[in-house]
C-alpha cells in the first residue's frame, strides 16, 4: 500500500505520529511536515480545537471527523476526556445531530438496511468490510431519544453507542457494527426536508415490517454466528416489547432502553438507599411514564425485591404505580392498555394528575420517563419533599430539553433535600452555600460492561439475573467519597475499570446459570475482562 493510502486510511492512520522509520519505510517521506509528535500531543491538541468550539453540534462534527481519520486518536480523546466528551458523541447532542443528520453527514458510517434490500440482506451484511463482529447495536429510527421519529437519521445512535462501546466497555472498532433499519418515516418535517437522507414514505407497520426485520435477525445469525450481541436501540415501544420477545429465545438479544435503563436505575435506587436507610421492599415507587423506560425499571426492581424477600414478582409489584399518558394505570383501565402495562394495573380509583398521584400514593421514589419536560412541577416536588426526609427523584428525560425538572429545580424545592438523579447531564449547583453533584443515571454506565461481560463469557442469551448483577456491580462502585456529594453513581472518570467489574459480575452469572460457551472459566473475571479490551494507544509498523 502506498504511504498516501495510509494517511487516508482510519484504521491504520497515525498522521504526525509516525515515526522516521516508518516514514521510510512505508512511503510516508514527504507526505508530512517533518515534525514527530507523540500521540499524547496529538490529544492534546485535539481537545484544544474542540474546547475552541462553541457550539456543542460543532464539537459533535469535528469528532465525526477525527473518527473518520484516524481511529486509534479517536478513541483514546474519547476514552482520556470521557465526562467532557459524553455529552457531545451521546446524549444531548448526539439528538440534534440526529435532527440535523441528513446536513451535516460527511462519509456515511454504519450499515443502511431498507426496504429496498428486502429479500438481499445477507448481500448487503458482506457489503461490510468486516468479518468478525461481536456486538451489532440496531434501530430503526421511531422513537429517538425523547425526541420521538427521526426516520433513517437515527444512523447517530447507533453509531455513537457503539462509540461508547468500545471507549468505555473496549470493544474492538472493528467488532461493532451499526445498522439502522429503514423503513421510512411518519415525520413530517423530514418528509419535506430536501436533505433527508432516508425512504421518503411513510413508515411500513404490519407484516411488511415484521419480514424485514426477521430477514435481518436471520441473516446476521447465519453471517456472524450464535454469539454476536444484537442491542436494540430506540425502537417505538410497540415494537420494542414484541421484537424483545419474539427473539429472546433464539438469538443474544438486549434492548438498551428497556434493559439497560433499568439495570442503571436501580443501581441507582440500590445506591440511594444507603442515603435514605431502610431496604428495597420498604420503598414505593411512582413512575410518570409507562413505556420501555418505566415499565422496564419497574420489572427489574420487582424482581430484585422478590429475590431480596423470597416473595412472587406478582406481589412485590403492588409497591410500584406508573402513571401514563391517561392517567394512573388501573385495573378499570385493564381493557384499553398494551400488553407490558398490563401487569401494573392495581386495584385503585382512577387519577388523571400526576401531583394528585403523588398524594394518594405517597411514593419514597419518583421516576420520570415519559419523555416530557417541565412535569415534575415545583407543587410535585415540594409534594415529595413534604413525604420524605430525603425524597429521591430521578428526572430521566433525554435530552436536556426533554427534563422532568431540572437539577437547580429539584435541590431548590426540596430545600436541598432531594436526592436527585437525570438523564441528561447536569452541572453542579450550589444551594444555600452547599454544592449538590447531580448523578446522571446513564446508560452508558451499564450497557458497555454489560456488553463484555456477555462477550468473554461466549454468552448466547441475555437472562435478566445478568441485569442485577450489573446493578449490583454499579452499585458497588460508589464510594463513601460519592455519597458525601449526594451522588448515587460513580464519576465517569473510572468508567473502564467500571466496565471490567461489571463484565465480570455479567460473566460470572453466565457461567453460573450455564448459558457461557467459553469454556473453561477463567480464574479471575476482572482480570481477564480487562486483559480483553481495546487500548487505543499506535501500535508500531515494521
Ligand atoms: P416510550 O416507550 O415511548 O414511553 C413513554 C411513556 O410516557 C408512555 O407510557 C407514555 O404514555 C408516557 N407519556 C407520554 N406523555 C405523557 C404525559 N404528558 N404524561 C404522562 N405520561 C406521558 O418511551 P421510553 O423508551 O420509555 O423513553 C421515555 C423517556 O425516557 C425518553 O425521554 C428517553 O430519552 C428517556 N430515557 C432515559 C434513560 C436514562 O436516563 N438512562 C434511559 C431510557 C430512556 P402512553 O403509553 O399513554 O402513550
Ligand atoms: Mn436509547
Amino acid at each position: 500500500a502506498s504511504g498516501y493510502s495510509l494517511l487516508r486510511d482510519p484504521h491504520h492512520n497515525k498522521g504526525l505520529a509516525f515515526s522516521e522509520k516508518e516514514r521510510d519505510s512505508h512511503y510516508l517521506r514527504g507526505l508530512l511536515p517533518p515534525v514527530v509528535v507523540n500521540q499524547d500531543l496529538q490529544v492534546k491538541k485535539l481537545m484544544n480545537c474542540i474546547r475552541n468550539y462553541q457550539v456543542p453540534l460543532q464539537k459533535y462534527m469535528a469528532m465525526m471527523d477525527y473518527q473518520e481519520h484516524n481511529e486509534r486518536l479517536y478513541y483514546k480523546l474519547l476514552i482520556e476526556n470521557v465526562e467532557e466528551l459524553l455529552p457531545i458523541v451521546y446524549t444531548p447532542t448526539v439528538g440534534e445531530a440526529c435532527q440535523k443528520y441528513g446536513s451535516i453527514l460527511g462519509r456515511p458510517q454504519g450499515l443502511f438496511i431498507s426496504l429496498k434490500e428486502k429479500g438481499k440482506v445477507l448481500e448487503v451484511l458482506k457489503n461490510w468490510p468486516e468479518k468478525k463482529i461481536q456486538v451489532i447495536v440496531v434501530t430503526d429510527g421511531e422513537r429517538i431519544l425523547g425526541l420521538g421519529d427521526l426516520g433513517c437519521q437515527g444512523m447517530g445512535i447507533p453509531v455513537g453507542k457503539l462509540s461508547l462501546y468500545t471507549a468505555l466497555g473496549g470493544i474492538r472498532p472493528s467488532a461493532c457494527l451499526p445498522v439502522t433499519i429503514d423503513v421510512g418515516t411518519n415525520n413530517e418535517d423530514l418528509l419535506n426536508d430536501e436533505f433527508y437522507i432516508g425512504l421518503r414514505q411513510r413508515r411500513a407497520t404490519g407484516q411488511e415490517y415484521a419480514e424485514l426485520l426477521h430477514e435481518f435477525m436471520s441473516a446476521v445469525k447465519q453471517n456472524y454466528g450464535e454469539k454476536v450481541l444484537i442491542q436494540f436501540e430506540d425502537f417505538a415501544n410497540h415494537n420494542a416489547f414484541d421484537l424483545l420477545a419474539k427473539y429472546g429465545a433464539t438469538h443474544l438479544v438486549f434492548n438498551d432502553d428497556i434493559q439497560g435503563t433499568a439495570s442503571v436505575v436501580l443501581a441507582g435506587v440500590m445506591a440511594a438507599l444507603k442515603l435514605v436507610g431502610g431496604t428495597l421492599a420498604d420503598q414505593k415507587f411512582l413512575f410518570l411514564g409507562a413505556g420501555e423506560a418505566g415499565t422496564g425499571i419497574a420489572e427489574l426492581i420487582a424482581l430484585e425485591i422478590s429475590k431480596q424477600t423470597e416473595t412472587p414478582v406478582e406481589e412485590t409489584r403492588k409497591n410500584i404505580f406508573l402513571v401514563d399518558s391517561k392517567g394512573l394505570i388501573v385495573k378499570s383501565r385493564m381493557e384499553s392498555l398494551q400488553n407490558f402495562k398490563k401487569p401494573w394495573a392495581h386495584e385503585h380509583e382512577p387519577i388523571r394528575e400526576l401531583v394528585d398521584a403523588v398524594k394518594a400514593i405517597k411514593p419514597t421514589v419518583l421516576i420520570g420517563s415519559s419523555g416530557v419536560g417541565r412535569t415534575f412541577t415545583k407543587e410535585v416536588v415540594e409534594t415529595m419533599a413534604s413525604l420524605n426526609e430525603k425524597p429521591v427523584i430521578f428526572a430521566l428525560s433525554n435530552p436536556t430539553s426533554q427534563s422532568e425538572c431540572t437539577a437547580k429545580e429539584a435541590y431548590t424545592w426540596s430545600k436541598g433535600r432531594a436526592i436527585y438523579a437525570s438523564g441528561s447531564p447536569f452541572d453542579p449547583i450550589v444551594y444555600n452555600g452547599k454544592t449538590y453533584a447531580p448523578g446522571q443515571a446513564n446508560n452508558a454506565y451499564i450497557f458497555p460492561g454489560f456488553g463484555l461481560g456477555l462477550i468473554i463469557s461466549g454468552a448466547i442469551r441475555v437472562h435478566d439475573d445478568m441485569l442485577l448483577a450489573a446493578s449490583e456491580a454499579l452499585a458497588a462502585e460508589v464510594t463513601q467519597e460519592n455519597f458525601d456529594k449526594g451522588l448515587i453513581f460513580p464519576p465517569f472518570t473510572n468508567i473502564r475499570k467500571i466496565s471490567a467489574h461489571i463484565a465480570a459480575r455479567v460473566a460470572a452469572k453466565a457461567y453460573e446459570l450455564g448459558l457461557a460457551t467459553r469454556l473453561p472459566q477463567p480464574q479471575d473475571l476482572v482480570a481477564y475482562a480487562e486483559s480483553c479490551m481495546y487500548s487505543p494507544n499506535y501500535r508500531n509498523y515494521r
